[in-house]
């Protein structure tokens, strides 16, 4: 499905454009702490500048719980942007409101707004049409490029998109364009999965939506430790999620079969890197093939990591979503970096796309993301994509005509 981009919008010299970013950035001591969601916003502002347009931008910050907050105020975002696209941002204490009107309206071609948090609003998660009305006033055509929250129908997502001339922005077509042949199965083979993170629990999805359309699935973190509990092996105190065994259990049939009909491969890890846990003495840990009682698994192992590659080897195409291990602990950040340079090394000639706003913190932290094909900016977004979901913030988006 291919949306209507901004030049599908018609002549935009003088118009306000009404633009939904994602600018939901860590703040540390008043300052932004990470940039790269300002940085993934650039190419819209760019085109809508240079097509004259007057910018107001509108974003959510954290989970003010809809009343003003100066904790989750935009302003400093506002500063950091304006160095970033090496133009003035003002910056509008309201959200919407006369105020927000008049400061709309005070914007020459080509300047650019930063509204106050939408979730100073109570109708901005609920969706209201009220407020949705409010925002409409201040655009006269509205552009979404906040991918990270398509999967939420909230006011400046979905409502808006039917009050005014609506399209996507850079960064949304571009997450589209790279997700894409991943929903759809038509990624060049062969398609290798990486998967990782906390808990299968919230991986269930993705596992069962991708199964059936992968060459091999590689599965580490924390999530692998349900499935190989359900396997029979030691998992000592590592994380486990009791009620979702029989699941588990299930997931590991299926695959057996798919891998009788296809070939294909479901890689758990062979070895861990092991500790009594994260608060004891982490010079304290061992690479172990079983785990034993009284230690959790917090990484993969070197020959889990071997594995991972020999499978990954002949990869054109990888998705891979969550962490390997426990990455922001050193050193069990060692079997996400060595896959992550490997495929880092791969680059040109195997398409790997990040996903996960976890997994993509680790790609940025240990400084591969440059040579990723794709990082997605969505967290849930990016995989209930993948997964075939329909998000409400893209249905709500005309199509390409
Ligand atoms: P993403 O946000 O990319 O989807 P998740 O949120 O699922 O990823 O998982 C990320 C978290 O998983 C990280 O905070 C990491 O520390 C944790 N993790 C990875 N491996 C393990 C493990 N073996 N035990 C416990 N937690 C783990
Ligand atoms: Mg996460």
């Amino acid at each position: 499905m291919a949306y209507r981009r901004i030049d599908g919008l018609g002549e935009l010299r003088g118009k306000r454009a009404l633009v939904r970013v994602d600018l939901n950035v860590p703040l540390k001591e008043g300052a932004v702490a990470d940039d790269f969601r300002i940085l993934a916003i650039l190419p819209t502002l760019e085109r809508l500048r240079s097509a004259g347009a007057r910018v107001v931008l509108c974003s959510h910050l954290g989970r003010p719980k809809g009343q003003p907050n100066p904790e989750f105020s935009l302003a400093p975002v506002a500063a950091r942007l304006s160095e970033l696209c090496g133009a003035p941002v003002a910056f509008c204490p309201e959200t919407v409101g006369e105020k927000a009107e008049a400061a709309a309206e005070a914007l020459a071609e080509g300047e650019i707004l930063l509204l106050e948090n939408l979730r100073f609003q109570p109708g901005e998660k609920s969706n209201d049409p009220e407020f949705a009305a409010a925002l409409a006033k201040l655009g006269d055509v509205f552009v979404n490029d906040a991918f990270g929250v398509c999967h939420r129908a909230a006011a400046s997502v979905v409502a808006i998109a039917s009050l005014l001339p609506a399209a996507c922005g850079e960064l949304i077509a571009a997450e589209v364009d790279a997700l894409t042949p991943l929903r759809e199965g038509t990624a060049p083979r062969p398609f290798v999965v990486v998967l990782g993170g906390a808990k299968l629990g919230t991986k269930i999805p993705v596992l069962k939506a991708l199964l059936p359309r992968t060459d091999a699935i590689c599965v580490g973190g924390g999530m692998a430790y349900t499935l190989l509990k359900a396997m029979g092996k030691p998992i000592g105190n590592s994380r486990c999620e009791d009620d979702l065994l029989e699941v588990a259990g299930e997931i590991l049939e299926k695959s057996r079969l798919h891998m009788r009909e296809s070939g294909q491969e479901l890689v758990l890890p062979r070895d861990h890197v092991v500790a009594k846990g994260l608060d004891a003495d982490l010079a304290d840990y061992d690479v172990v093939d079983d785990v034993p009682e009284g230690v959790m698994a917090l990484d993969v192992g070197p020959g889990s990591v071997a594995e991972f590659i020999r499978v990954l080897r002949t990869a054109k195409t990888v998705f891979w979503n969550g962490p390997l291990g426990v990455f922001e602990t050193a050193p069990f950040h060692l079997g996400t970096e060595y896959v992550a340079s490997y495929l880092a090394g791969r680059q040109g000639d195997c398409h790997t796309i990040v996903g996960g706003g976890d997994s993509a913190a680790a790609t940025r932290q240990l400084g591969f993301s440059e040579r990723m094909s794709w990082v997605s900016t969505g967290g849930g977004a990016s995989l209930l994509f993948v997964q075939g979901e329909d998000l409400p913030g893209l249905s709500a988006l005309p199509a390409a005509s």
